[in-house]
């Protein structure tokens, strides 16, 4: 994870007293058996290669011998954390698997599934010979107590099956491929579990069953080896940056855990779910020297179950009990993370009814053994930390071994000596996630039948189903009791936000306390029709869904002041599809069926050789132009009725297509089409199928990798290409129409610098060394960037008539290098908002961009830009802001604030009628005077043109934390900028991010799809 900020406070001081819990009364609890033997060769190495001893401890301090089982030796030619070595992930599941084979009876591999380039995910359970033999029957107890819907509740059944039960501690390595210690700490110490006789390792056999995934990122972690291979072979040079970890994101994919887009999470989560697990501890580097972040700080997630929140201070402040008491420096429990979004891996564990855990050690990036020099608030001693990390030390691979081991080793330990403890916990939590709807509620979230965007409530619905979240459909209309909407405060997004109610209310026979019975509050009756979504809240795995659906609100004045990650993130709102929050447990009893697979009506409706298709902003709709290539697509530019229905602006008219091929592609993308014996009589533009080069630079692909993702999930035919094409293609538009420049990170002039061009060149290309590499996309030096040359061919490429789409920080390129005339871009100064959910406004409903949406949408933005439009060149455009809060304004004079001045001695003159109100998304009209010349007036069809603003300051906030939004507040989010005879489509926010913002997806492939016809429905000024 990222590195962590210095830490305040004495938010958990209290719970210190917690780490006596448990601990069991044994002096020499991990004192080796003295009959053990030990493996001369290897302990000797552990020792010289640990550079202190002081990072060693009496568990890692020696290895186990065996005769039959072989150790890491085997397959890394010398010791866990030697210097220079780092295995690849096919050798250290080859050494899993043969550590299998020598003890079959304790070790079992199983395989998770792959990644997206093809390589396995694998998890290795080590457990005592009895266990094991039994690991089917545990785990078929587990299930029971998983979902206790199976024993009716029965806390005496409960107890029963706890006595019989072994619990699963889970642990993951190699998630961050940088992060590079994890694998071979994981293999000496899997072998350690497997042939340790001494009694703290027998009992964490006998009570726990271990299961390791020691590389989580197996595409990532060979590239890195990689990398290191190369730094190895090329000892005095720089080396590249691991500029690509997984196939699409890089640190993000700790990020994934709500929307399950990757191969790993979704991998993870069936494996969690299926083996009915207790514990996700996920391990990572990033801090000297061991911080358990299990602990953290607030504000906690607000949808875990305070059980669990009990089970971090166990098992945190056990933990770091235990290291103090070895002496080991640097061990710590409290810090600045939060845990407040569930969007990290170890989330999976705490949203599933079992514990997420997280390690930050201290990693070199490889097997280096080098000096290390920490800033004074590493080193610093603080009340969490009373032996604090040295502020300058030798530091090797071995020693983060020797941490991650210890800190694991005493875990488990502690979790063997209480695993009953743990296991009724999971129990309880199961159990109290069953009775959500009769305790905290809601007893369901309910997703109409009638939502206007079946396909993107479908795509939100597997998203659950991805968390194994039960979906019911309702099979005949239903009603509930709603309580009737209040006016929101202001400043809030409230429940009811954009007319989306989500709203929540007390059961209706049990008033609040205090409340007296005659101020209940007012309710109505919603109806619901049949084929409605019923997300029922008396299940295991309730908790992932009212995370996922509900409304965050983080206080401005939350002592947290540095929120770790996004704040707000509601799917109902981020998805665009109508979400209803419903605390009336009758909805329970409506007439439902499970639904095991969530489809939407794609059979074609009519008879005829013309087809229409409504646009409803799905993504797929983009898809379905590619599928059927060689038809005629027309794009309506205003609503119609056809075939007994309406049909919004940017719907399709389609001919010369097959119903064949018009029926497949629609079942596969989940479009209903509409066959007509004539096309409807409505003004229409025709789209083509535009070419696609998709831009990324060397510097980073992070959040270009979400973008990525969705044009291969949907399969949209693109060229991948880096600045350095750009800068080399003089004539880009004679191979493309559309130009997707996705957000960097970077910022505008290190896009066109690129990186330093001293010392070495940089690599990035398949090699008989790095044969990891280089396939995603090659080049033989990273370090050149977008540079003038490619500046210049890329306003080119616009004027020549292509579509130039940039957001964030590419936006900032696109206009730091004059090619948006009339747009202005800032950074905010004073917005605070770490990743909020805001509220949107539909300035041009008109504009292609905005085909298939309604008047509002939610975006996700952190924290964006401010945008503001003028018909000048230079101007700084937009209404300043005045919006709401400008006042009546006159100068000083004669009269009432209403009246106009009058100058003493001459006749009275009728001042001219004021100019009109000018809003902040919009430009000041041009004047006669300015007229007079009008060398620097943008003539009116090259004039930006606003598509989507922010919402007004009162409405902004949507889920999340938000603080000075008046800063963005109705300023331009979305805007379209001719230039001669192409376009720039501009975004001030990131409207793809994570796989959480569906709902703005639409945006970009609307822009796309009529990149030639973007001015279809636009007003020009007169002047
Ligand atoms: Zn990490």
């Amino acid at each position: 994870m990222k590195r962590l900020f210095p830490v305040r406070g004495f938010v958990l001081c209290a719970v210190v007293a917690a780490t006596s819990v448990g601990v069991l009364a044994q002096p020499n609890k991990y004192a080796r058996d003295p009959k053990q033997l030990i493996d001369e060769e290897y302990t000797k190495k552990i020792k010289e290669y640990t550079t202190e001893p002081f990072f060693l401890s009496p568990l890692v301090d020696y290895l186990p011998a065996s005769k039959t089982v072989p150790t890491p030796k085997v397959v890394l030619g010398d010791v866990a954390g030697a210097p220079g070595k780092l295995p690849y992930t096919a050798e250290v599941h080859d050494y899993m698997r043969l550590l299998e084979l020598a003890s079959p009876g304790r070790v079992k591999v199983f395989s998770l599934g792959k990644s997206e380039e093809g390589r396995e995910m694998i998890a290795v359970a080590i457990a005592s010979e009895v266990n094991m033999a039994k690991l089917g029957e545990n785990r078929a107890r587990l299930a029971r107590l998983a979902d206790p819907r199976t024993i009716k509740l029965d806390d005496a059944e409960a107890d029963r099956l706890v006595n019989l039960s072994v619990p699963v501690y889970y642990i993951t390595g190699s998630l961050h491929a940088p992060e590079t210690g994890a694998p071979t700490a994981l293999m000496e110490l899997a072998y350690r579990l497997t042939v340790d006789e001494s009694p703290y390792i027998k009992a964490i056999r006998g009570n726990v069953i271990t299961m390791i995934t020691p590389v989580v990122e197996t595409d990532g972690r060979d590239r890195q080896v990689d990398v290191y291979k190369w730094h190895l072979a090329n000892p005095k040079q720089s080396w590249p940056s691991l500029v690509y970890w997984g196939k699409y994101v890089a640190h993000d994919n700790n990020r994934d855990a709500m929307a399950a887009t990757l191969a790993l999470t979704r991998n993870v989560i069936n494996f969690v779910v299926s083996q009915k697990l207790q514990v996700l501890h996920d391990l990572h580097e990033s801090v000297p020297y061991l911080y358990d972040n299990t602990v953290g700080d607030g504000p906690y997630n607000a949808w875990v179950d305070p059980i669990l929140t009990d089970e971090w201070q166990l098992l945190g402040w056990n933990n770091m009990a235990e290291m103090t008491k070895f002496g080991m420096p640097g061990a710590f429990a409290h810090g600045t993370f939060d845990t407040w979004s569930p969007g990290y891996l170890m989330f999976i564990g705490a949203m599933h009814n079992g514990i997420s855990r997280l390690y930050e050690t201290f990693g070199n990036g490889g097997a280096d053994t080098v000096e290390r020099k920490l800033q004074p608030n590493d080193y610093a001693r603080t009340w969490y930390k009373q032996n604090p990390p040295l502020p300058k030390t030798m530091w090797s691979q071995r020693n983060n071994n020797n941490y991650q081991q210890t800190g694991l080793l005493t875990a488990l330990s502690y979790f063997a000596g209480n695993s009953k403890l743990f296991l009724k916990n999971f129990y309880l939590k199961s159990k109290r996630s069953i009775l959500k709807p009769k305790v905290e509620g809601p007893a369901a979230y309910v997703l109409p039948a009638d939502d206007a965007r079946p396909g993107a409530q479908a795509e939100m619905l597997r998203v659950l189903q991805r968390q194994a979240v039960e979906i019911s459909r309702a099979t005949a209309p239903f009603s509930v009791t709603m309580p009737v909407k209040k006016a929101r405060p202001r400043g809030t997004g409230g429940d009811e936000a954009g007319g989306k109610p989500a709203a929540e209310a007390a059961p209706a026979d049990a008033p609040k306390a205090g409340q007296k019975a005659d101020d209940k509050p007012k309710t109505e009756t919603r109806q619901f029709p049949a084929g409605s979504y019923i997300i029922r809240m008396d299940q295991p795995y309730s908790r992932i869904a009212d995370a996922l659906l509900d409304y965050q609100y983080w206080s401005p004045t939350d002592p947290q002041k540095r929120p770790y990650d996004d704040t707000g993130w509601t799917f109902g709102e981020l998805f665009n599809v109508q979400v209803v929050r419903v605390a009336d447990a009758l909805v329970l009893d409506a007439a439902m069926e499970r639904v095991t697979e969530v489809k939407v009506p794609t059979t074609i409706k009519g008879a005829g050789t013309v087809f229409v298709v409504n646009n409803d902003a799905d993504p797929s709709l983009l898809a379905l132009r590619y599928r059927l290539k060689t038809a005629a697509f027309d794009v309506a530019e205003e609503p119609f009725e056809a075939a007994g229905r309406k049909f919004s602006r940017g719907s399709f008219v389609i001919r010369n297509a097959q119903t064949a091929d018009v029926q497949a592609a629609g079942t596969e993308l989940g479009v209903q089409a509409y066959a007509l014996d004539a096309a409807p009589s409505v003004k229409a533009h025709p789209v083509k199928t535009p070419r696609i080069g998709y831009i990324h630079t060397w510097l980073g692909t992070q959040d270009e990798g979400w973008w990525r993702m969705e044009f291969d999930r949907l399969k949209i035919p693109y060229d991948y290409i880096s600045t350095q094409i750009v800068a080399k293609e003089a004539n880009l538009i004679g191979k493309w129409d559309v130009l997707v420049f996705p957000p960097v990170g970077r910022g505008a002039q290190q896009i066109v610098a690129g990186m330093p061009m001293w010392r070495n060149p940089l690599p990035w290309k398949t090699t008989p060394l790095t044969p990891n590499i280089g396939k995603i996309d090659s080049t033989d030096d990273m370090r050149p960037g977008l540079g003038w040359g490619g500046v210049v061919n890329l306003e080119t490429f616009v004027r020549q008539g292509g579509l130039l789409i940039v957001a964030e920080d590419t936006s900032v390129f696109a206009n730091t290098f004059g090619m948006t005339p009339g747009l202005s871009v800032a950074q905010p100064t004073r917005l605070n908002a770490p990743g909020t959910v805001m509220r949107a406004k539909i300035v041009d409903g008109a504009s292609p961009i905005a085909y298939g949406y309604g008047e509002d949408l939610a975006i996700y933005s952190a924290p964006g830009l401010v945008f503001g439009v003028s018909n000048t060149l230079g101007g700084r455009g937009g209404g300043g802001g005045r919006g709401a809060d400008a006042g009546p304004s006159r100068p000083t004079g004669r009269g009432t604030a209403d009246d106009a001045d009058q100058p003493q001695g001459r006749p009275v003159v009728v001042p001219p009628p004021e100019d009109p109100k000018v809003e902040a998304w919009q430009a000041t009209p041009v004047t006669d005077e300015q007229m007079r010349n009008p060398l620097g007036i943008i003539p009116p069809p090259q004039r930006p043109r606003v598509v989507l603003r922010y919402g007004d300051a009162r409405d902004l906030l949507v889920s999340g934390l938000l603080e000075n939004g008046n800063e963005i507040a109705q300023r331009p989010a979305v805007v379209d900028v001719p230039l001669d005879k192409g376009h720039i489509v501009l975004f001030a926010h990131n409207p793809m991010w994570r796989g959480e913002t569906q709902g703005s997806y639409g945006l970009v492939f609307n822009a796309i799809l009529n990149f030639d016809q973007l001015n279809a429905g636009r007003k020009l000024d007169e002047k």
